[in-house]
């Protein structure tokens, strides 16, 4: 990427840095030792035989997996350099918490209700969640509370647009905003971003030194069996997140099977095309529904439902093998359901069932 425009604060990743992972020698493969072609390996105490499975299984995999981010890149609009891999997008959460923030001392702040595995993550990491929620009802960033929250240990802050479990996209002038005044690093998960009517914040980058943003083949692509989750930042992020990973986290099978996915781009759109059909379909016939108390907007594959029997009609699904996602026993999202959106004929399944609920 070319020179970042400055920014108005005086962010630097490699300050923001665990003072351990700053002093880090990282674990130095066979495989990343040697670049080149070369008709005899006997540098990484593999079967030399071969492997019982599928050709070349014997060999540890690419640990930087060059051939799928060069395809990914051509994607993305993005250079090799600013795309990291893991082990689905969750095991990139979990790095940026090894990477920044020093457990029993720094905190994060996430935007509840939202994904998970940010406040698991940090549970895990042993590092404290400051819960800003978002605006009730119209589910946006409270940019004036995150920035009071922000104090010198506010290390991250986790966005996720369009935002899990309630489906709507977050306004870019208030992730601008944190951007712009704070400190340290804001993520974006674009988990669901095939979906939106917006475009991914990927362009942003250029602007943004401190933004990274996460995808996932788990969505759109088709793809959540092989476990495959993608991080864009600047190269210093990247080339931290790299330091820290296992050293060969992502598998030979799913670097194959992820670059043949990529080349199913058409089949990919079509289905996200399908789906938003679907999906606004659902929301109308939802809203005529008599127990349904509200539809929320949504730009995801799933849609926020509020109903007014909300476990009743979650059992009553599953005894016709429907499941949905109950979720209203969280915050913000009383009596609401989480629906994902499915082919033509389960959204049919699911609606007749819910007809005939009384
Ligand atoms: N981000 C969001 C917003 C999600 O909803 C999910 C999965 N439900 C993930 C990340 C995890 O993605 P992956 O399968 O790549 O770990």
């Amino acid at each position: 990427m070319s020179t970042p425009v400055p920014i108005q604060n005086s962010f630097s990743a490699e300050n923001l840095l665990r003072p351990n992972i700053r002093k880090l020698v990282p674990y130095s493969s066979a495989r990343s030792e040697y670049k080149g072609s070369a008709k005899v390996f006997l540098d990484a105490n593999e079967n030399a035989f071969g492997s019982p499975f599928e050709k070349n299984y014997n060999r540890y995999p690419d640990p930087l997996q060059l051939d799928l981010k060069d395809k990914l890149g051509k994607i993305k609009g993005l250079a090799i350099q600013n795309i990291f891999l893991g082990n689905g997008s969750d095991e990139a959460i979990d790095i940026l918490f090894r990477a920044f923030c020093v457990p029993g001392k720094d905190n994060v702040i996430i935007c509840p209700p939202t994904y998970g595995m940010y406040e698991v993550s940090a549970h895990i990491n042993d590092v404290e969640v400051q819960k800003v929620n978002l605006i009730p009802e119209e589910f946006q960033l409270n940019t004036k509370a995150i920035l009071d929250a922000v104090n010198v240990n506010t290390k991250l802050i986790f966005v996720c647009c369009p935002n899990n479990p309630t489906g709507n996209g977050l306004k870019w002038l208030a992730i601008e905003q944190l951007l712009n005044s704070f400190n340290g690093i804001v993520i974006v998960d674009e988990a669901y971003i095939n979906y939106a009517a917006y475009r991914s914040l990927i362009p942003e980058l250029l602007n943004y030194p401190n933004l990274i943003i996460l995808q996932t083949l788990s969505k759109a692509w088709g793809m959540a069996g092989i476990r495959l989750g993608m991080a864009f930042a600047s190269e210093i992020i990247i080339d931290i997140m790299n330091k820290i990973k296992p050293p060969y986290n992502i598998s030979s099978a799913t670097q194959q099977i992820a670059l043949s996915t990529l080349k199913n781009l058409d089949q990919v759109n079509e289905w996200v095309k399908i789906t938003v059909k679907e999906r606004e379909q659902l929301k109308e016939d939802l809203k005529q529904l008599p127990f349904v108390v509200k539809v929320y907007p949504s730009e995801a594959n799933f849609i926020l439902t509020r109903v007014t029997q909300p476990d009743a009609i979650y059992h009553y699904l599953v005894l016709k093998g429907i499941i949905t996602r109950n979720r209203s026993k969280v915050e913000l999202c009383e009596g609401c359901l989480r629906i994902t959106v499915g082919t033509p004929e389960e959204n049919k399944t699911l609606l007749e069932s819910l007809r005939n609920y009384c």
